[in-house]
């Protein structure tokens, strides 16, 4: 069975690209067929997997989400890469921008990309969408396809107000569009240990949110070796293989295992 997690979260910068590809690459090497989506105009996790100019690339989502607009076939494997690290990707650029304006105007717009993944579902056991940071069409598409949503929130700035948002969206398209949809849990990113201010957000996390969202254990710790990985075209595991970071991200791929 093949799950599909979206990671998502409007505010920008929070560390969403960088949990898809070490979330991704940490399944991968546990064994599990991975495929990354960049659903992000800005290509991020395209270029922290290593391609340096996305907006050059041919094939991308934007391509593939067109294809099917226009109701043509295209084959399972179309436009995929490969990182060197296990994992199959499906890259993003400045194309989507363009096709998210022109989704507007389209019969069944909400469910596009989830035309494409459900042709992906029986080649992978974890598909990961990396979203942009905003709750446009796009992002409704990633959570239209998607079986859960991983919530990155970052420990330096107060999120009840923007997460209170974010729930409320999704829990509308899972009303409407699609009832299987389910909270993966809220992940508190660049956690700074020196500071007790980490533990503040997380204990305001637990009370506003705890009855209703799982907060994952693990936190990922602030650090310059993860801010460095996005140059590298490499993941953590292989930046830092004993850094705190990896460490984590281990974990937290540990946990997300253990809620098969
Ligand atoms: P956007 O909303 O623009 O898509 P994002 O939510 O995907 O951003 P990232 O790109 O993953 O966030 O991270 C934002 C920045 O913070 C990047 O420069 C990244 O390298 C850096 N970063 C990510 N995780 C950490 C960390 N644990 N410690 C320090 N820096 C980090
Ligand atoms: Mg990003």
């Amino acid at each position: 069975m093949c799950k599909v997690i979206a990671i998502a979260n409007q505010k920008g910068g929070v560390g969403k690209t960088t949990t898809t590809s070490n979330l991704g690459i940490g399944l991968a090497k546990q064994g599990k067929k991975v495929l990354l989506i960049d659903a992000d105009a800005q290509g991020s996790l395209t270029a922290s997997l290593g391609i340096q100019e996305p907006d050059r690339l041919e094939i991308t989502l934007a391509t593939i989400m067109a294809a099917i607009i226009n109701d043509e076939e295209i084959k399972p494997e179309y436009g995929i890469l490969r990182h060197e690290e296990g994992v199959d990707f499906m890259p993003g650029n400045i194309e989507l921008s363009g096709l998210e304006t022109s989704l507007v105007n389209v019969m069944s717009r909400e469910t596009v990309l989830r035309t494409y993944i459900e042709q992906q579902k029986d080649r992978y056991d974890y598909i990961l969408i990396d979203c942009m940071p905003s709750l446009g069409m796009i992002t409704i598409n990633a959570f239209t396809s998607a079986d859960s949503i991983l919530i990155p929130v970052q420990a330096a700035y107060l999120p009840v107000k923007g997460l209170e948002q974010l729930i409320k969206t999704i829990g509308k398209v899972k009303r409407q569009i699609n009832p299987k949809l389910e909270i993966e849990g809220i992940l508190l990113t660049m956690v700074d240990n020196r500071t007790n201010y980490a533990r503040d957000i997380s204990n305001l996390l637990i009370e506003n949110y705890g009855s209703r969202v799982r907060i994952f254990e693990n936190s990922i710790p602030m650090s310059v070796r993860a801010a460095e990985i996005s140059a590298e075209g490499v993941s953590i595991y292989k930046h830092d293989p004993n850094g705190k970071v990896a460490s984590a991200y281990q974990s937290l791929t540990e946990e997300v295992l253990g809620n098969e």
